[in-house]
């Protein structure tokens, strides 16, 4: 063989073996660094500085949430799969979880681990703080109905001091309220038993349940405290929409919320 032919062969295989080995990279979970923070354990490969804000909002959420819910902490770890870009996270999704829906975040769980799986993007921020609050919740309370796990997740991905306010859950809504194709309704949120089932529409409701609960300033955050202790207590809960009803609490009162917080910016 003669030099030039030997020369591009190396080459050749140089270049196979980089190309194999850079697939291979992104089929696997980041796992070159590892950082414990009380319950998360965020694995990456890239350079994350440990004391990065981010992740001292996301240990503040677990005291938060705590406290909001009146509930105890877990020391059940939470792990964190956080990919580089986009790119690594879609097509690791797209090998592993293939039926799972294009969401730019996932919380995973199973009978012994809570997993959350994110990408360092323009909005990794709220992505963490939305899987981190069902990492959080899950750990502490079972069988969590999907509208209130999603529900109380869209309160407490909003940074702390803002009091859980979405202010594009309440623009969607205003604006459907106003042309007449909305209108809150809790026991048709209650029937959903599937994150698949859930529109965006869906999604800022259950938000405005809970920000109305817990937020109005009129001692209704028992309602929710007390949803989270029956879970927590039985696996099961009593219907909150039949229980507001029995204390008065109406379709109309969600809408006066959101007619009032929409007036106050
Ligand atoms: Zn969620």
């Amino acid at each position: 063989m003669n030099r030039n032919l030997v020369l591009i062969f190396t080459l050749i295989l140089i270049t196979s073996f980089g190309c194999f080995h850079a697939v291979q990279k992104k089929l696997e979970l980041p796992g070159q660094d590892r950082i414990v923070l009380d319950q998360l354990v965020i694995h990456t490969d890239f350079a994350l500085p440990r004391k990065h804000r981010l992740l001292g909002e996301l240990t503040g959420l677990r005291k938060n949430i705590a406290n909001q819910l009146d509930l105890p902490t877990s020391d059940e770890p939470i792990n964190i799969y956080l990919f580089e870009n986009a790119d690594s996270y879609h097509q690791y999704m797209a090998i592993h979880h293939p039926h799972f829906p294009n969401r730019r975040a996932f919380f995973l769980k199973s009978d012994t681990t809570l997993e959350v799986y994110a990408y360092w993007g323009e909005r990794i921020a709220e992505d963490l703080r939305h899987e981190v609050s069902h990492g959080y919740l899950h750990a502490v309370v079972p069988n969590l109905p999907i509208w209130f796990d999603e529900g109380l997740a869209e309160y407490f991905e909003v940074p702390i001091g803002f009091h859980g306010r979405s202010q594009p859950h309440i623009e969607l809504l205003a604006k459907l309220l106003k042309t007449g194709q909305w209108k809150p309704d809790l026991a048709r949120l209650e029937d959903l038993r599937y994150a698949d089932e859930m529109s965006q529409v869906d999604y800022a409701e259950s938000w405005l349940w809970i920000h109305y609960l817990l937020e109005n300033g009129k001692g209704m955050r028992a309602f929710v405290v007390d949803q989270v202790h029956q879970l927590r207590e039985n696996g099961e809960a009593k219907s909150l929409s039949g229980t507001l009803v029995e204390n008065g609490i109406t379709s109309q009162n969600a809408i006066e919320h959101l007619q009032h917080i929409g007036n106050n910016q």
